[in-house]
């Protein structure tokens, strides 16, 4: 049966997609350069009054990862309630 074999392949990342994501993952590493392109000023704080997280001068946004505004793309779908 070629075509569940094929199917099965794919499934199971046959194609090396396991191998692309952990490259994917080391490449996105946080990672000091020596020598960084874009950067942000540098010493800032999250905007919080209460926080005092230093803001790397990669991040763009004015506030901490804790305090940035921002839902995830991979946050999980919203859980159903059930009437207990
Ligand atoms: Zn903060």
């Amino acid at each position: 049966m070629p075509e569940a074999r094929d199917a099965f392949l794919e499934a199971s990342g046959g194609r090396g997609k396991g191998v692309n994501m952990n490259d994917y993952m080391k490449g996105s590493h946080p990672r000091e350069l020596p020598r960084p392109n874009r950067t942000f000023e540098e010493g800032r704080v999250c905007a919080d009054e209460s926080c005092q997280t230093r803001l790397s001068v990669y991040n763009r946004s004015a506030m901490c990862w804790q305090h940035t505004p921002v839902k995830f793309p991979f946050v999980r779908g919203q859980r159903k309630r059930k009437a207990a």
